[in-house]
């Protein structure tokens, strides 16, 4: 996303990947409408994109004490390894030159190393954009950029498999709350199923995934054998911040910048909102102006009242106790129903 705005606006730009493409990623791969109006708005995806799955319109929330199904302003199931593709291709479309299999290092002096086919070549660029997720590595040399990681993070798994007794037309994200965890489940076109979690490392180390996913699950009073045959990617601790998230030539946008509460399914368009407002801060870098402060209080500006929501929907589906009275209210009223297409986040 950040290297099609940079180009549109004109500038020469190079986007590395470490990875062949398209990639594996976790996710649940759900977008908030947020991010899809920024996408619509640009003309980055049209409604005709094959690739989408179905429209989601509905949540069910399933834990112990019992399940709820509440309306949503609808997101859209994606396959990450396609929606991603694409996207590639839309900034390739605009000029930009695209190299996979080549691991991007950012140097002290902002200078860019890339490794690539077993050959390194150095770079200078006007302007670094760093969007290289959880797990990047290109910052690795900057210490200004450390990570910090909570103790008590949990780490994400992910899948995508197929299920021929998955209803084909269902509009529904099913999220079960664990006890330490959770797993979602999004349809994506035909019979597959995308799949997400989020739980404890160490659980993990101790099981191996399809056994920690079956165990969040069973606390749940959840059996599903799709999570035994499922291959299995996982992704590092999820609850971490950067201290810092741009310096002088170099701007960190998306996961890279910070960590966003999977359970609300909001990454993607957080990553999408700043990426698509990069193009007049990183002008002002190539006019050696420094934008260390502007883009950090932009970018937290933006993330700073989703933050909140997500963190308190989070907390509220994880007490036994506020699932309950959610339950029973939504059984009442149609007041959760109202509250919850509310909490989407649709900012356009
Ligand atoms: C379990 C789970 C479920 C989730 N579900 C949802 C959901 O339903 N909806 C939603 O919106 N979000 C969801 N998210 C969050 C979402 O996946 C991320 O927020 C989003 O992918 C962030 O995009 P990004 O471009 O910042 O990073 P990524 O998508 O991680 O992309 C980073 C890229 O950088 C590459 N890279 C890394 N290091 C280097 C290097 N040194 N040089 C070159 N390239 C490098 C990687 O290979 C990768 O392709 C979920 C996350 C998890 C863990």
């Amino acid at each position: 996303m950040s290297a099609y705005e940079l180009a549109r606006s004109g500038m020469r730009t190079l986007l590395a990947e470490k990875l062949p493409f398209p990639r594996i990623k976790v996710c649940g791969g759900c977008i908030a409408p947020a991010g899809l109006h920024r996408l619509q708005a640009i003309g980055m995806i049209t409604p005709e994109c094959e690739w989408h799955g179905p429209a989601l319109d509905t949540v069910r929330l399933v834990s112990r004490v019992g399940s709820i199904r509440l309306p949503i302003k609808p997101y859209q199931s994606v396959d990450r390894r396609l929606f991603d593709q694409h996207l590639v291709e839309k900034a390739v479309d605009l000029g930009v030159v695209f190299v996979q299999g080549a691991r991007a290092v950012v140097m002290p002096n902002d200078h860019v190393r890339i490794e690539y086919e077993g050959s390194t070549f150095e770079l200078r660029p006007g302007v670094v954009v760093v969007a290289d997720g959880l797990g990047g590595s290109s910052l690795r040399e900057r210490n200004e950029f450390q990570w910090h990681v909570s103790s008590h993070s949990p780490i994400g798994l992910g899948a995508i498999v197929q299920d021929q007794r998955a209803p084909r037309k269902t509009s529904e994200i099913t999220m079960v709350i664990g006890a330490g965890g959770y797993v979602g489940f999004a349809p994506l076109n035909d019979d597959w199923v995308s799949i997400g979690s989020a739980l404890p490392a160490q659980l993990v180390r101790q099981l191996g995934p399809a056994e920690a996913v079956a165990r969040i699950l069973r606390t749940a009073r959840v059996q599903d054998d799709r999570i035994a045959q499922a291959m299995w990617k996982g992704v590092t601790q999820l609850t971490r911040h950067r201290r810092r998230i741009a310096h002088k030539r170099v701007l960190v946008v998306g996961d890279a910048a910070q960590y966003v509460e999977p359970l609300t399914g909001e990454g993607m368009s957080w990553a999408i909102q700043c990426a698509s407002t990069i193009v007049p801060f990183a002008a002002r870098v190539l006019n050696d102006v420094d934008v260390t402060r502007a883009w950090s209080v932009h970018c937290r500006r933006t993330l700073r009242s989703r933050g909140f929501i997500c963190r308190a929907a989070t907390r509220a589906v994880r007490s036994p106790g506020t699932f309950r009275i959610v339950a029973n209210l939504a059984k009442q009223s149609t007041l959760p129903g109202i509250v919850s297409r509310r909490l989407c986040w649709c900012s356009k």
